[in-house]
């Protein structure tokens, strides 16, 4: 047997080109500004990406550029500007900041209502009681491409391998929210396997590539790799995906799974913010 694959190129296409349909019925361009502080290469690149992804739905895009010895307090009063801008629906704080500025002060700092990757505090009590308002783009992106296997979630089982708030605990309540039984494991899980084993919803997001392997998977579970791994220039994910596809019902590719279905999700959640819905 060899999975289906879920194919997060296409389904992101579709959904920028329902975002423009959408953008149609507006009087106003959603906008998004994006701060960078620094200039490491990687995350220049990923904030091109997401220009380029603003461009293909006609949202206005904004990169503010603040040079890497900026204080807290200036980038901090920096996101407040922004957030009285009516221009400006959505906004993010790339990752990662130099070591002495403190992260979450800064995510804090953003306007629930601007906040574009739904990691403000806010956004992510909303989440966890079940109000889900902006939710963080890789979780949501997941939830997409589970949908898109056309898989039930409720009363299902869904392991989660990874606990981060980007993407592990996030994506964990959201499907607690649809009705999973959620099992967190993360490196202190003992005998990781045994819990895999039972997983119909595996979601892999722990940055080990290859990690995963065939008998860790139960026979026809969805299997979700969040992993991004550079070897030798090349991106793998967390699962050893050419055994794992013999065993799993469903599988996202690395690259063309998770990672452009987070794009997608971005400007989602602007236009979410502009409409204020
Ligand atoms: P992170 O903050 O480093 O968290 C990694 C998680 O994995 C932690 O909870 C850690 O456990 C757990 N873990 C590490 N080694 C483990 C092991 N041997 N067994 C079980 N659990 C283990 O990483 P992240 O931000 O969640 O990202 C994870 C991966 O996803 C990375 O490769 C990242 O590049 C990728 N990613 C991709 C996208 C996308 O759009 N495709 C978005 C975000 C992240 P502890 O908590 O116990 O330390």
């Amino acid at each position: 047997m060899s999975a289906e694959l879920l194919n997060g190129t296409r389904l992101a296409k579709h959904i920028r080109s329902q975002i423009r349909r959408k953008l149609k019925k507006l009087t106003f361009t959603p906008g998004l500004a994006v701060v960078q502080v620094g200039d490491d290469p990687a995350s220049s690149l990923y904030i091109k990406h997401k220009q380029r992804d603003c461009e293909k739905v006609h949202f206005y895009s904004e990169v503010h550029r603040l040079s890497a010895d900026v204080s807290q307090s200036a980038l901090i009063k920096h996101i407040e500007d922004l957030n009285t801008r009516s221009d400006i629906h959505g906004m993010l704080v790339q990752m990662p900041l130099p070591e002495d500025i403190d992260k979450e002060t800064v995510i804090d700092n953003i306007s629930p209502d601007k906040d574009a990757d739904g990691l403000n505090p806010v956004n992510l009590g909303n989440l966890l009681i079940n109000r889900e308002g902006v939710t963080p783009c890789t979780p949501t992106g997941i939830i997409r491409l589970i949908e898109l296997s056309g898989e039930e979630i409720e009363g299902k089982h869904a392991v989660c391998v990874g606990r981060s708030p980007l993407v592990g605990k996030p994506v964990g309540l959201m499907l607690l929210n649809r009705n999973a039984t959620v099992t967190y494991c993360h490196s202190r899980t003992p005998d990781l396997a045994e819990q895999t084993q039972k997983a119909d919803l595996l979601i892999v997001a722990i940055g080990r590539p290859g990690f995963i392997t065939a008998d860790m998977v139960k026979p026809g579970a969805t299997v979700i790799d969040v992993g991004i791994n550079h070897i030798n220039g090349r991106a793998v994910g967390d699962v050893k995906f050419e055994d794992v596809k013999e065993v799993a019902g469903f599988i996202t590719p690395v690259p063309g799974g998770v990672g452009p279905m987070t794009r997608a999700m971005l400007l989602e959640n602007t236009l979410k913010l502009a409409i204020g819905g």
